[in-house]
This record gives structure tokens, C-alpha cells and sequence, in this order.
């Protein structure tokens, strides 16, 4: 059995087909997870394999991932992925959760699967997990033992389930949660919403930097309408975890940020909502640049002070100023107070 992630690395999984039919010539290969899930007829056409497994697999469900194959690694991990639910409540039309996990099935508590001291949640949408307080309770009081350092949830935290039990934000912070995400996929018009929500994590004692908004971008909300909401996490000063759209059914991707240009027969552009290639490098580089002046507590970006070719001592000093003043001494500087096309 071979599981599969998204449909755009479906090359990978018809690369492992390929080679443990090689290794296996009379294994009988079954291929499951996101892209078999996803595109069942067009997995099994292109791996070649004899079989597709759509959907949750209770087996693998039940086993648990073998940490020892890596644990004499140069590098082992040193964390542990925990899931406490599969599926969500909410389906958002560009996410594939509700098609591959269709029921929302949830755990009471994850105490006794706890090896590790740093945990990261793999729940699609941790909060909607019904005994969320029991769990979160269970956590504060390991962190309390020092038996877990930290916890982060991978896919970031439901505002609206923040805003209607505002007492979990508290807890989100006693159980350890570092870098919380709130997801501000929709228009510019939700940006009262999104602050409250953050606002409800501020009031739990996290620092403006360190909470992120996760943004949908190359999707239906078009680049100005992007900008404008880059401009509100700079007004609330809070980073921005950016995420370009690629379609369920894409089975490939080959945007290399280190290109100066690409067409959209190499990576998808969402030309519908106005998306060119430019537009898509150009608002990953705001938000990149955004990110690090938060990072730096400075007013303004600088190609040059980031790359050090500026001596410490100047940079110091420059990081004082405001982006007026300091674009008299940077040719580079660069504002992220307003919209940039280019
Ligand atoms: S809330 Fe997140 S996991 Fe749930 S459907 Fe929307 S994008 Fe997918």
C-alpha cells in the first residue's frame, strides 16, 4: 500500500509504483491518500497500479507512524505529529478535506499517544473537535509538568469557533501553542471579523508578530483586493502565512520562485480573477518583505540590509528611521504601508 499527497506531486507516487513494482514484480500495489482520493480513475491510469483506495484507510488510521526508522538519523525528529480528528465541519470550495475525509470524527483525549515533548496538530480544524476543552486542558497540564515544551496546529486555528467560546484563546496559550494562524481566505470586507479574532488571541498574551493570517492568494479575490489585505495585517502588525491556489485536480506545479518568469503551462494562474505571473511573484515578494520587517521591527524593507551589505553598525542605525527618512539614505527601501504592482 502507498499513500499519496497532493495531486500535483502525482508524479512522485507513479515514481514509487514504478519502483516497488520493480522491487515487488508479484505485490499487488494499492494506492490511497489525497490524490487517489482526489482523482480515483486518474490515479490508477497513470501510476499503473492494481488498485485505488478512496478515502480514510482504518488500518493505517490505527497504526502508528514508525518514528524508529528515522530516530537513528544525523537529524531525528525531534517532534511528533498528533491528530485528534479527521475531516471538518466547514467546507470551503477550494479545499479537498470534505471529499477525502467526509465524516468529521473526533477523539476525547491524546494524553497516552504523547512520546514527545514538542507536538504538531495535523487536524484540519482542531477546534471543531468537540472535547477541544479537555484536550487543551490535558495539554496545560503536561506543559505545566514540563512533559511537552510546545504544540503547533499545522493548519492554523477556526476563528469564528475562536469567537463564539473566546475562553479557548486562553488556553491555546497555556497549553504552548507558539506562531497561532487564523485563516482570512475571503474578501477585504471580513477584515472587522479577522481583528476581532486576533484581537481575542492579543487579549491571551500573544505578541501581534507572532500570530500569522493565512491568505489564499492566485484564487477569486483579485491582487488589488490581496493588497489591501496585506496593508490591514501591516496596520495590525501581524505576519502573513501566504498559500497560492492550485486546483484539486492539478497534477503538476512547477513554479520555481527562483525564475524570473513562467508561463501558465508550467504552474496554474488564476487568469479568471485577473492573476498573472507577475502579480503572483509580486505579492509573494510583498508579503515576504512585510514579513521581515515585522520580524526586524523595522518600518521598511531593505534588499541591502538584508543581505548584509551594509556594515552592522549602519544597519542599526538605518533600522531606526522612518521609510521617509530612511529612503534618503536606501535606494532600495521599500514601504510596506502601500500597494506595490510591481
Ligand atoms: S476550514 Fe480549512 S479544512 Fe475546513 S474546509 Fe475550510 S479550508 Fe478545508
Amino acid at each position: 500500500m502507498i499513500t499519496s499527497l497532493f495531486t500535483y506531486w502525482a508524479g512522485y507516487v507513479r515514481d514509487s509504483v514504478a519502483h516497488y513494482r520493480k522491487l515487488y514484480p508479484d505485490a499487488r500495489i494499492i494506492v490511497g491518500g489525497v490524490y487517489a482520493s482526489l482523482m480515483p480513475d486518474h490515479c490508477k491510469k497513470y501510476t499503473k497500479c492494481d488498485e485505488v483506495f478512496v478515502g480514510v484507510h482504518k488500518g493505517a488510521e490505527k497504526s502508528f507512524p514508525a518514528y524508529d526508522l528515522i530516530e537513528n538519523n544525523p537529524h531525528p525528529l525531534d517532534y511528533q505529529i498528533v491528530r485528534t480528528s479527521r475531516g471538518c465541519i466547514r467546507n470551503c470550495e477550494f479545499c479537498g478535506v470534505k471529499k477525502i475525509e467526509s465524516r468529521f470524527k473526533a477523539n476525547a483525549n491524546i494524553k497516552t499517544e504523547i512520546i514527545h515533548r514538542k507536538l504538531v496538530f495535523y487536524d484540519d480544524n482542531l477546534l471543531a473537535n468537540p472535547h477541544i476543552q479537555k484536550i487543551l486542558s490535558e495539554l496545560i497540564e503536561l506543559k505545566s509538568k514540563k512533559q511537552i515544551l510546545w504544540c503547533e496546529a499545522q493548519s492554523g486555528f477556526d476563528g469564528k469557533i475562536l469567537k463564539e467560546k473566546p475562553y479557548l484563546a486562553e488556553m491555546i496559550k497555556k497549553a504552548g501553542f507558539h506562531y497561532p494562524r487564523i485563516a482570512w481566505d475571503w474578501g477585504y470586507e471580513q477584515h472587522h471579523e479577522i481583528k476581532e479574532q486576533l484581537d481575542l488571541l492579543i487579549d491571551a498574551g500573544y505578541r501581534s508578530k507572532d500570530l500569522f493570517v493565512f491568505m489564499l492568494y492566485n484564487w477569486d479575490i483579485p491582487f488589488g483586493e490581496m493588497e489591501r489585505k496585506r496593508l490591514k495585517c501591516w496596520e495590525w502588525q501581524v505576519q502573513i502565512a501566504d498559500c497560492r491556489y492550485r486546483p484539486l485536480d492539478k497534477i503538476y506545479d512547477g513554479y520555481d520562485s527562483k525564475k524570473r518568469k513562467q508561463t501558465g503551462r508550467e504552474y496554474h494562474i488564476q487568469k479568471e480573477s485577473g492573476w498573472t505571473d507577475k502579480l503572483i511573484r509580486t505579492f509573494r515578494s510583498n508579503v515576504r518583505k512585510q514579513n521581515i520587517c515585522l520580524r526586524q521591527n523595522t518600518k521598511y524593507y531593505s534588499a541591502d540590509m538584508e543581505r548584509k551589505r551594509i556594515s552592522k553598525d549602519m544597519t542599526n542605525e538605518y533600522k531606526k528611521l522612518s521609510y521617509e527618512e530612511a529612503k534618503g539614505y536606501l535606494k532600495d527601501a521599500w514601504n510596506p504601508a502601500v500597494i506595490h504592482y510591481t
